[in-house]
């Protein structure tokens, strides 16, 4: 009612009592009829009345500083209201029912045996007593169980995080007609300014559950490699790019650096956005798709891709199977990885590169769990602590590094009184939640 008695709206309320609220505390909820007017009365009607719109997660960060669920719960809460497939909800799901929580109470049960014994250990060395070692098959136990939980952390950090996949190779590769086979249409690639393509084109895909970002880069060139004529990109001009880490790429209308006095020209600036961009890509991709074209011998701009992604995750493709192989043997033998054969023009062997794709995004089956890059950090943290105590050449290193790695983990559920980690997990949250 209004306060001249006018009535708003016919409404429900629940009562929730304290302490079995999801804050913990006194709680009620209105449900009133659909629209906005009636909300929004309802709205003024509480405001007038003292109460304030709560701020984005206020409710979840309520909950987890009551103690009512941890902060991998609450931040389960917002992967599940941003989550992009079925697969990743899942996930989000099962961790805000506590599956992380339990995983890490457990290896924190295991942590702190573990330290008790080399303390133990450590005790009797000291008067002599016993010639303490450091417990390695217990060591090795727990990081074979770290080691799994995050193999599954990572195929389900790809799940709540989606996943980068960027391909490269010379242009003429075929990556554009590559990363339109993988998205199943036909994008056209186009510039701002009339006869290039050297932008960067985006697309998401869902991968067995996994929402791919795919990038098709501008193409790489190295020095001596000119394009076969008449192979020219569909738009009529070639693509540039590099990566910089090798050095050894460069744009091909970018002088040598320090040598030479040609001016940056409107195209050379292009060029050169072009080159950043494809950087950027390379450098943010989780998996790299090197295209090599199969119907021609290697040059350098190929040599320079597979440099360019050697430590990376990569998958390295030959293109244009339809044509006569003229990629010379030696060069397939020196790929990072065995060459998947696939013939753009005709469709043959894209399922298979995309199973391969889907098994480099950890999507194949086995246990996943939802993680995010932070609470991963945390894991792969404590396991590298692990690692190091039990090759520690004393037990007092070793009881060191089992402290840490002890702390790394209780990053995972880190604790609700740390402000700033609340804010940062909290600031995702929308009004409401
Ligand atoms: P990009 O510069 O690496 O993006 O290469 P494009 O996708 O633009 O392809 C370059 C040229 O190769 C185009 O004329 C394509 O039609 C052609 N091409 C791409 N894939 C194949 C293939 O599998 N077989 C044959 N025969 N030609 C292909």
């Amino acid at each position: 009612m209004t306060p001249t008695r006018e009535p708003v709206d016919q409404v429900m309320v629940t009562v929730y009592r304290a302490p079995r609220s999801y804050t913990g505390e006194e709680m009620a909820e209105i449900s009133c009829h659909g629209g906005t007017v009636a909300a929004d009365g309802i709205m003024s009607l509480l405001i007038d009345a003292g109460c304030r719109p709560a701020e984005p997660g206020e409710f979840t960060r309520r909950a987890v500083l009551a103690g009512k669920m941890t902060l991998s719960q609450a931040e389960a809460v917002a992967d599940m209201a941003e989550a992009r497939s079925e697969p990743a909800y899942r996930c989000a799901l099962a961790r805000y029912r506590g599956a992380l929580s339990g995983l890490v109470a457990g290896l924190s049960n295991d942590l702190s045996e573990l330290l008790a014994e080399v303390e133990f250990n450590l005790g009797f060395d000291e008067h002599d007593t016993v010639s303490g070692a450091v417990p390695k098959t217990r060591i090795n136990r727990i990081t074979a169980r770290l080691d799994k939980t995050i193999a599954s952390a990572e195929r389900g950090r790809f799940l709540i995080e989606g996943a980068n996949v960027a391909i490269v190779g010379r242009p003429n590769a075929g990556k554009s007609s590559l990363f339109n086979r993988l998205v199943e249409e036909e994008r056209a690639i186009t510039s701002p300014i009339p006869g290039t393509t050297r932008d960067r084109v985006d697309a998401t895909v869902v991968l067995a559950g996994v929402p791919v970002r795919l990038v098709d880069t501008a193409g790489l060139t190295a020095q001596g490699d000119c394009p076969r004529t008449g192979t020219v990109p569909k738009t009529g001009s070639p693509r540039t790019g590099t990566v910089p880490k090798t050095g050894s790429l460069r744009p091909r209308t970018v002088p040598k650096v320090g040598r030479s006095p040609v001016p940056r020209t409107g195209s050379a600036v292009l060029t050169a956005l072009a080159l950043a961009q494809t950087a950027k890509a390379v450098e943010q991709a989780d998996v790299i798709v090197a295209l090599f074209d199969g119907s021609r011998p290697a040059g350098p701009s190929d040599r320079a891709v597979i440099a360019a992604i050697r430590g990376r995750e990569s998958i390295c493709v030959m293109n244009k199977t339809d044509l006569p192989c003229r990629l010379d043997r030696a060069f397939a033998r020196n790929c990072p990885s065995r060459l998947t054969p696939v013939s753009c023009r005709t469709g043959a062997g894209i399922g298979r590169l995309r199973s391969r794709l889907a098994r480099s995004l950890r999507a194949g089956p086995g246990p996943r769990l939802a993680v995010n890059r932070r609470q991963l950090e945390a894991l792969s943290s404590c396991r590298d602590a692990l690692v190091r105590a039990g090759s520690a050449p004393t037990l007092e290193t070793a009881a060191l590094e089992t402290r840490s790695a002890i702390d790394m983990l209780s990053q995972v559920d880190a604790p609700a009184t740390s402000t700033d980690i609340l804010d940062r997990v909290f600031a995702r949250f929308c009004i409401g939640k």
